[in-house]
């Protein structure tokens, strides 16, 4: 794993969480997009070399529509950059951890990604990116 990619997290209203990171940060988010496969609206903010990932639901169906019924916003997964998503996957899973897709997914701002079943990883959602070249 090369570094903390960016971290997720899971809000109710991106409209809202914009304008709020925006003023925390002290800087633009760079780049808003639906990824429909997830039911989710992103924005993504750097700092530094890392990003922040904001997640709104765009159905009751989507993950993040269920993480913030049960826990409600926060914190919702931690994204590390890696070179080589399935030999990550493959080493994980021979590790004995539980992978939440069996094949990389697309996933926001050109990036494959899997995630890692957070009952194996001390109740963190894991997630591993890989960039599209
Ligand atoms: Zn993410």
């Amino acid at each position: 794993m090369n570094k903390i990619e960016h971290i997720g997290i899971a809000v109710k209203n991106l409209n809202n969480a914009i304008d709020c990171y925006e003023k925390i940060l002290n800087s633009t988010c760079y780049k808003t997009e639906e990824v429909e496969s997830e039911s989710v609206k992103t924005a993504f903010f750097s700092v530094g070399e890392n990003k922040i990932e904001l997640l709104e639901a765009t159905n009751e169906n989507s993950a993040i529509a269920k993480f913030i019924s049960k826990k409600g916003e926060g914190m919702h997964h931690i994204a590390f950059a890696v070179d080589d998503i399935l030999m990550e996957m493959n080493r994980l899973k021979n590790e004995g951890f539980v992978l939440l897709n069996e094949n990389p997914k697309q996933g926001a701002d050109n990036k494959l990604v899997c995630f890692v079943h957070p009952k194996d990883t001390n109740g963190v959602l894991i997630e591993l990116c890989q960039e599209i070249k």
